[in-house]
């Protein structure tokens, strides 16, 4: 088995199961990133449109981050702690989200992941106007 052996919806989950989550297209677009709120989560993600990522149970457990420019959200859930998904800023019709969640995923599938450097999205905007 490998990563292409995946069927359709992937179903993910965060660890206490409370949130479920399907995602209608083949893991891709695989990423690390190391802006400062990823290179502390530290997983490796994947890539869905909002049309393809749909959360299937345990939307009330979900809480939501966000920081800076406050245009991505950053989901976990607010039992078991385990980041999902998030609204992309770079283009919030696009969610990031947590391949180790994923069903029947094998973290030794991944040798490597490349990262995208997005160390400039993590500046906080010192004269930010509330
Ligand atoms: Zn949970």
């Amino acid at each position: 088995m490998n990563i292409n052996d995946l069927t359709l919806p992937l179903k993910g989950s965060c660890h206490c199961g409370s949130v479920k989550f399907e995602v209608n297209s083949k893991l891709k677009d695989l990423r690390r990133c190391n802006c400062s709120i990823c290179s502390r989560k530290g997983f490796v993600m994947s890539t869905a449109s909002s049309d393809e990522l749909k959360i299937i149970s345990g939307e009330t457990y979900l809480n939501k981050y966000q920081w800076n420019t406050e245009i991505a959200e950053h989901y976990f859930c607010s039992k078991c702690g385990i980041n999902t998904h998030h609204k992309r800023r770079s283009d919030p019709k696009q969610y990031g989200y947590n391949i180790a969640c994923i069903e029947g995923f094998e973290m030794s599938w991944i040798k490597d992941a490349p990262y995208v450097d997005n160390t400039k999205m993590s500046v906080i905007k010192k004269n930010k106007v509330k």
